[in-house]
């Protein structure tokens, strides 16, 4: 594999698209190893295949507000990869939403659902449409024009949508009303769905829940648990919400939430109530952690900061993409950290992710530790098939499974000779793997 052509190449072909480039590069850079050793990759020209999206669907959303104005967004969804199952990935509303992103993110979609061992392809859509400071009618009327448009190309057997930033159990809600109504069936097509209309238990906290099981897991191969560990969090939605709920049933104390004004420092530990109130927070529409710091005066708000500045021995960045740098890395491996366990997406810069390996400390790559989100997707989409809802035990019960069989496949790959495990390399290696052979098994279509 000649690296730096393919990316020289590719940057020519998608000029300016930096996070979809640098999410390539991280999965090449990863298997290269693998790819040389099995020449029928090359032959079937696996590389240029799998970087380019199968089709990519553009769409204009025009929607009125309570006050009359209208306004225009732009809607995208990205089929990258259905060589192991049908296309699978989640739907983002936020102001930052380009094609870069969701080409990174329907990217790393593709290795993070071949992880999860359930038969799903990757994919990504979303839109640059705000939904801060959106009354619940508008939210309604925007979702209703996504999904006029979306429905055409989405349905249980090619593509199946979900939530992601800004798109929560409301969202899915508005979504899947217009679907059924214009597709005229029932059949489950979005996950993330309501109790009463075909979602699943825990599918709300397993994004979270599994990012904790991901890391328990790290722990364990160096004997240590979440018992009396400071746990510093990013973020305040969904993913963090779980993540915080589940590492305080483990033992551990969360110190820390942020949000695009700062973070939150909470020495008392955010446990309880408190976790509870993050959710009131996310409803707001307000997208700021500062409110959080006079219901709980203890708590201390620091503007314009991130968490990372904290003394904390595991950190579980679960806000975004590319919000922990060289330096945050730099501050939290000099204050102690030993495990990093990415909740979301991406969430540390190229240069973060080296020094966590350099410095061999536990480090988990979002696309393995945040799987437990889509992978419950695929679990709600199995009781929709069978028609029937498992209860909480037996979704928790196979979301642990699967985060513990993720975990192995990262060490079976990532292992090195001195015993050390880079994630990174296991995750990306593991992932391309099964997807590599499914398109062998299929030809060149
Ligand atoms: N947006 C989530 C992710 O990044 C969930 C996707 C899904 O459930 O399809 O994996």
């Amino acid at each position: 594999m000649n690296l730096e052509k393919i990316m020289n190449d590719l940057e020519k072909k998608n000029p300016g698209e930096v996070e979809y480039l640098q999410a390539v590069r991280e999965v090449l850079e990863s298997i290269e190893e693998v790819y040389n050793e099995n020449p029928q990759f090359e032959s079937a020209n696996i590389i240029e295949r799998l970087v380019e999206p199968d089709r990519i669907l553009t769409f204009k959303i025009s929607w009125m507000d309570d006050s009359g104005k209208v306004h225009v967004n732009r809607g995208f969804r990205v089929q990258f990869n259905n060589a192991i199952g049908p296309y699978k990935g989640g739907l983002r509303f936020h102001p930052s939403v380009n094609l870069s992103i969701l080409k990174f993110l329907g990217f790393e979609q593709i290795f993070k659902n071949s992880l999860t061992t359930l038969p799903m392809g990757g994919a990504k859509g979303g839109s640059d449409f705000d939904p801060k400071g959106k009354s619940n009618a508008e939210i309604m009327r925007f979702c209703q024009g996504f999904m006029m448009e979306l429905w055409k190309i989405i349905g249980p057997e090619t593509d199946v949508p979900a939530g992601d930033i800004g798109v929560g159990g409301r969202e899915i809600g508005f979504l899947y009303g217009m679907y059924k109504k214009v597709a005229r069936e029932n059949s489950g097509v979005l996950t993330g769905k309501g109790l009463n209309w075909g979602g699943s238990l825990i599918r709300p906290e397993a994004t979270g829940f599994g990012a904790v099981y991901f890391a328990k897991e790290m722990l364990a191969t160096k004997k240590q648990t979440f018992e009396g560990k400071i746990v510093a969090v990013s973020g305040f939605g969904n993913v963090a919400w779980g993540a915080a709920q589940k590492a305080t049933e483990l033992g551990g104390k969360v110190v820390t939430i942020s949000g695009p004004d700062g973070y939150i420092y909470d020495p008392d530990g955010i446990s309880g109530e408190k976790i509870e109130y993050m959710l009131e927070l996310r409803a707001s529409n307000q997208d700021i952690v500062k409110p959080y710091s006079y219901e709980f005066p203890n708590a201390k708000f620091h503007q314009g900061k991130r968490p990372w500045e904290v003394k904390c021995d595991i950190a579980l960045p679960c806000a975004t993409q590319n919000e922990l740098n060289k330096e945050d890395a730099q501050n939290l491996i000099k204050n102690g950290v030993f495990c990093i366990a990415e909740g979301a997406n991406m969430p540390s810069t190229p240069e973060a992710v080296e020094l966590f390996i350099e410095h061999k400390i536990l480090f988990g790559p979002g696309k393995a530790v945040n799987a437990g989100g889509v992978a419950t997707s695929g679990l709600e989409m199995s009781q929709n098939a069978m028609k029937l809802s498992w209860p909480l035990k037996e979704v928790d019960h196979r979301l642990h499974e699967i985060m513990c069989s993720i975990h192995e496949s990262c060490v079976k790959y990532g292992k090195d000779k001195e015993g050390y495990v880079n994630y990174v390399k296991g995750a990306n290696v593991a992932g391309f793997l099964k997807v590599a052979n499914a398109m062998l098994d299929h030809g060149v279509i």
